[in-house]
Parts: C-alpha cells; structure tokens; sequence
C-alpha cells in the first residue's frame, strides 16, 4: 500500500468533421493515490490474502498495469464472512436512525469526494468521465441518501411491523457500472440491518477498495461492510459459504444459472441481475429527432455495457428510412476517445475479453447477412476500442437479434403494427427493460401492459432513480433493486 503508481495518460486520436474540439482533458492525478498492490478490506482493516495469487487491473483505455489485488481465497472469504457475521449483532440491533446516521454520511462523503471516485471509476473502467462525473457518481450518492431515509421507516414500508434483517449478505457485483452496482447492493442491505462482503468484479476493483476506506472515514463499526477481490473463483466461494444468509449477484445469466443451481435447497435467499436485450421501439408519430437522442443513449452510453441497453432497435416501417439517416448523421458526431476527455461520448471497451466478444459477434452478424455501418472515426491506438456501429436488414434469428452483445452495437428491425412490435420485443429470452417513442399517452400504456419486461421507458431510455426498482422478467433475473421494492431482497418477509 506504501508505493504509489504514476498515470500514463492516453494518446488522443486524430479526429475529422466539421467542429474541432480542443481536448478538455481531466486530470489523471485527481483520482488520488492508487497503491501498487491492494489486499481485502476485512473487520475494518485492509489485510493480506490467505493465498499468493494476484490479479492486476489495467486501464483499458492504455493497457497500463494500475494496480495489483489479492485473489481471493476460501479462507479469506470465510474470515470476511466471519467478520461480518461478528458485525451482524450490533449493526442490526442499533435503531434504524443510528443506521441512517451512517448512511447519510457515507452519501455525503462521496457527494464530497465525487471527482476522485469519477477519475478513479473512468481510468479502471474506460467509461468517459462526463458519464462517471455525471451520471455514475450523482446516482451513487443519491442510493445511498434515498436507503439512509428508509432505514427509521421500515415499520412502514409495508412489510409489516419491525420486519427483521437476514444476516450476512453475499453480494457479487459486474464490472460495467462498478460504483454504482455497489451502491445498488449495500445501501440497501445496511438500511435493513444486514452487513455484507461484497466481491468487485475482477477487471474493476479500484472503486471498491476506495469505498472501503470511505468506510473508515465515515466510522462504520468494524466488519458491517466487507470486500473482497478475486475472480469467479471468489465469487463461488462467497456465495457457497454456509454462513451467508443471502446472496445477491449482478452479472451475466450464465453464472446467475449456476448460481441459483448453487443455493437450490438452501434457505439463502437469492436475487438476480442478469442480462438483457431490450427493444427500444419507435412508432411513425414519434418525435424523430427526440427518438434518435434516446435511441443513442439507449445503446451507446457507457459503450453498450449495460445491461438494460436498447440493444434492439424496432422502427415502424413508414419512418424507418428517415430514422436511419438522422442516427446516422447523429452517430457521425460521437466522440469516441480518452476516458478522461470531458468531450469524450465513447470511451474503451472494459477489456480485450469483452473486445473480443464483441467482434466475434458482430462478425457473426455480417456472415449472416445483415448489413453493416459504422461512422468514419479513427480509434486510437493502444487500449480497447469498438466504433459505434448499427447493423440493418436484421432478421429475428439472427444471432446479433437474439444474444447479449454488451457493446456499441444496435441491430435495427422494423415492423408495421404495434401488435407486430410487441411479438418481436417479446422474441426474447431476456426481458429486462423496453422503451417506446409515440405521441400518444394511450399507446404508451397499451404497450407497457403488453411488453414483458421490468422496465418501460416511454419517450426516454435509460433513465434511473434510485425510489424506482429495476429488475428483470424471464432470463433477466429475479428480485427488484431500488425502490420500497428494493428493501424487500434484505428483509426476512
Ligand atoms: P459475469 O457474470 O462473468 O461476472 C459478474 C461477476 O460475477 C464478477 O464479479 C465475476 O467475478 C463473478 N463471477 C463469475 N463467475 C462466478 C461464479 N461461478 N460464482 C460467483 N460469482 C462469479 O459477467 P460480466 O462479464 O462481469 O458482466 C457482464 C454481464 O453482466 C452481462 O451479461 C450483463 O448483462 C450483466 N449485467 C446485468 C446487470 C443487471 O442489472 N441486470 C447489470 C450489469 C451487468
Ligand atoms: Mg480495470
């Protein structure tokens, strides 16, 4: 922890069009003292691995090595559960508003430390700081104020009087919205009396680690929060352990299978996160140029590593050729760069693994015949980058139709009437969230009734709150975060 590593800050690419913008870099060095090596944060104390294995993360935007971190073990997952199973006893007993008292200063720490935790979220993830600075951040605090305000309430959060926490919570979190995943997962848990070891996934630990010493700062009693690093591996062991009450897991549905195989006759209690592939569905009475914003945001907002992302584009026919030409026209002024240029809108993929998922697909889409075009941009030339690419002429069974990308990537569909667009949003093994562009408020409602999917956005896409819960139907997962609903996951009802 005593040496400390120097950023090397990216080579920014040549770039055409109409509008030059000079770089308006952020600060590397604003992301404060990363160590060379980190271990666990156990009982309130960062300690060694039980093991000798460590991983390394690295700035996917120059490939430079940040930071070494433990690989987690068996034992020191089961020392993190024993932590935190000590912890359970006085956390749970203090009243709810002793509770909110540290919630409410762990958000206001993090409104304080907002900059370096966005620096630092931009550099380990490669997603653009405007979005961290803006969007990741913002929602972090705001998680954390919105359960600070439930954890007196819960006699009145309909769960009947004095609803009891489950104990040890279990939470293992992706890599695509690191921060704010673990927000997500503990402001919950600790509102309800719960506390927790939470595993980052293993190519964005840094954000967590920071967390870890917000816990310090803000004086949280000893073994409440947890976190531990590793891979799977970690993973498997945490949500294995016996002594875990309750598991909760964001990421890809593979593994949210093997883990509900994992908890099958156990009394853990379990939600799920998976993936998605969501239709973002445009009638010819939208506003287009509107409709074209939100289709942008839908899929190429944090480099179309959200889960949520409107992944599916589905255009009435009669305005499909109008549509096209203004995304077309709007994807040609996406910026696509350094992380940590305040104009950047694409930032890098999150690793060569997911680089290569990416392209195997896309690939894919082009041997199956559908058509392929991407803006004219120069990408840089170290780091993982994908230009913005929309694919048309797609069928349904086309595989860019039917799996998960998780990259800036639409494949666009069309269809005639709505109950068409309500068949094909539905032809979908997922179901996680959907949007649809009209002017008419009664459509808009006919359609959310229909759609089978957590999340409707109507006029906008990805729009979050944390008073509102998000989760999935089908292969998208179980359970709801956020909300009133979001206390129920954490709760022994
Ligand atoms: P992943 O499932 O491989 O990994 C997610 C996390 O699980 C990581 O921390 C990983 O170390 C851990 N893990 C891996 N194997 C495990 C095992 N056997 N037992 C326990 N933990 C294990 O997914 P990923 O590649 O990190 O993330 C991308 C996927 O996550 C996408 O499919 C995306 O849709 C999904 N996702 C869903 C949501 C949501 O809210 N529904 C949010 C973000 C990401
Ligand atoms: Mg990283």
């Amino acid at each position: 922890m005593a040496k400390k590593n120097t950023i090397e800050e990216p080579v920014a690419p040549k770039r055409g069009g109409l509008f030059e913008y000079a770089p308006a870099p952020e600060s590397p060095a604003a992301a404060g003292d990363i160590a060379t090596s980190y271990g666990h944060f156990i009982g309130g104390e960062f300690v060694d691995s039980s093991g000798s294995e460590a991983l390394k993360t690295v700035n996917p935007a120059t490939e430079q090595v940040l930071a070494e971190f433990a690989q987690g073990t068996d034992e020191d997952v089961d020392r993190a559960v024993a932590a935190a199973r000590k912890a359970f006893a006085g956390w749970s007993a203090l009243p709810g508003s002793e509770r909110a008292k540290y919630l409410f200063r762990i958000a206001r720490i993090i409104q304080e430390r907002s900059r370096e935790l966005a620096v630092l979220e931009s550099i380990d993830n490669g997603k653009p700081i405007r979005e961290t600075r803006d969007v990741d951040l913002p929602l972090v605090a705001a998680h954390f104020f919105y359960y600070a305000g439930w954890a007196d309430k819960l006699d009145y959060a309909g769960f009947g009087a004095a609803p009891k926490p489950l104990g040890v919570a279990g939470q293992v979190i992706p890599w695509n919205f690191p921060l704010l995943m673990l927000a997500w997962k503990i402001a919950p848990a600790l509102a309800t009396g719960n506390t927790v070891v939470l595993k980052p996934a293993e190519t964005t630990p840094l954000t967590a680690l920071r967390f870890a010493d917000i816990c310090r700062q803000a004086g949280l009693p000893k073994g409440v929060v947890n976190i531990v690093t590793g891979d799977g591996r970690t993973g498997a062991a945490l949500t294995a352990h016996p002594d875990v009450n309750k598991v909760a897991f964001t990421g890809s549905t593979p593994v949210g299978r093997a883990i509900a195989k994992q908890l099958a006759g156990t009394r853990k209690k379990l939600s799920l996160e998976l993936g998605g592939k969501a239709a973002n569905i445009v009638f010819d009475d939208a506003a287009i140029d509107q409709a074209v914003e939100g289709i942008v945001n839908g899929i190429f907002f944090n480099q179309g590593h959200v889960c949520c992302a409107g992944s599916r584009l589905l255009v009435q026919e009669s305005v499909q050729d109008e549509l096209l030409d203004a995304l077309k026209r709007r994807m040609a002024t996406l910026r696509v760069g350094d992380p940590l240029d305040k104009n950047t809108d694409i930032g890098a993929i999150n690793s060569a693994e997911q680089l290569a998922r990416i392209t195997a697909l896309t690939d894919a889409g082009e041997a199956e015949g559908a058509e392929r075009w991407s803006p004219a941009c120069e990408l840089p030339g170290t780091g993982f980058w994908f230009k913005p690419t929309v694919f048309t002429g797609v069928s349904q069974a086309h595989r860019i139709a039917q799996e998960e990308i998780f990259g800036p990537v639409l494949s666009v569909l069309s269809f005639r009437t709505p109950e068409e667009a309500v068949a094909k949003a539905n032809n979908t093994p997922y179901g996680l969230s959907a949007g649809v562009w009209t002017e008419k408020g009664s459509r808009i409602l006919w359609m959310a009734s229909k759609l089978k999917a957590g999340v409707v956005w109507a006029n906008t896409f990805n729009k979050f709150d944390p008073t509102s819960p998000f989760g999935g139907y089908k292969e998208s997962g179980y359970g709801r975060e956020g909300g009133r609903h979001g206390l129920e996951a954490y709760l022994d009802v």
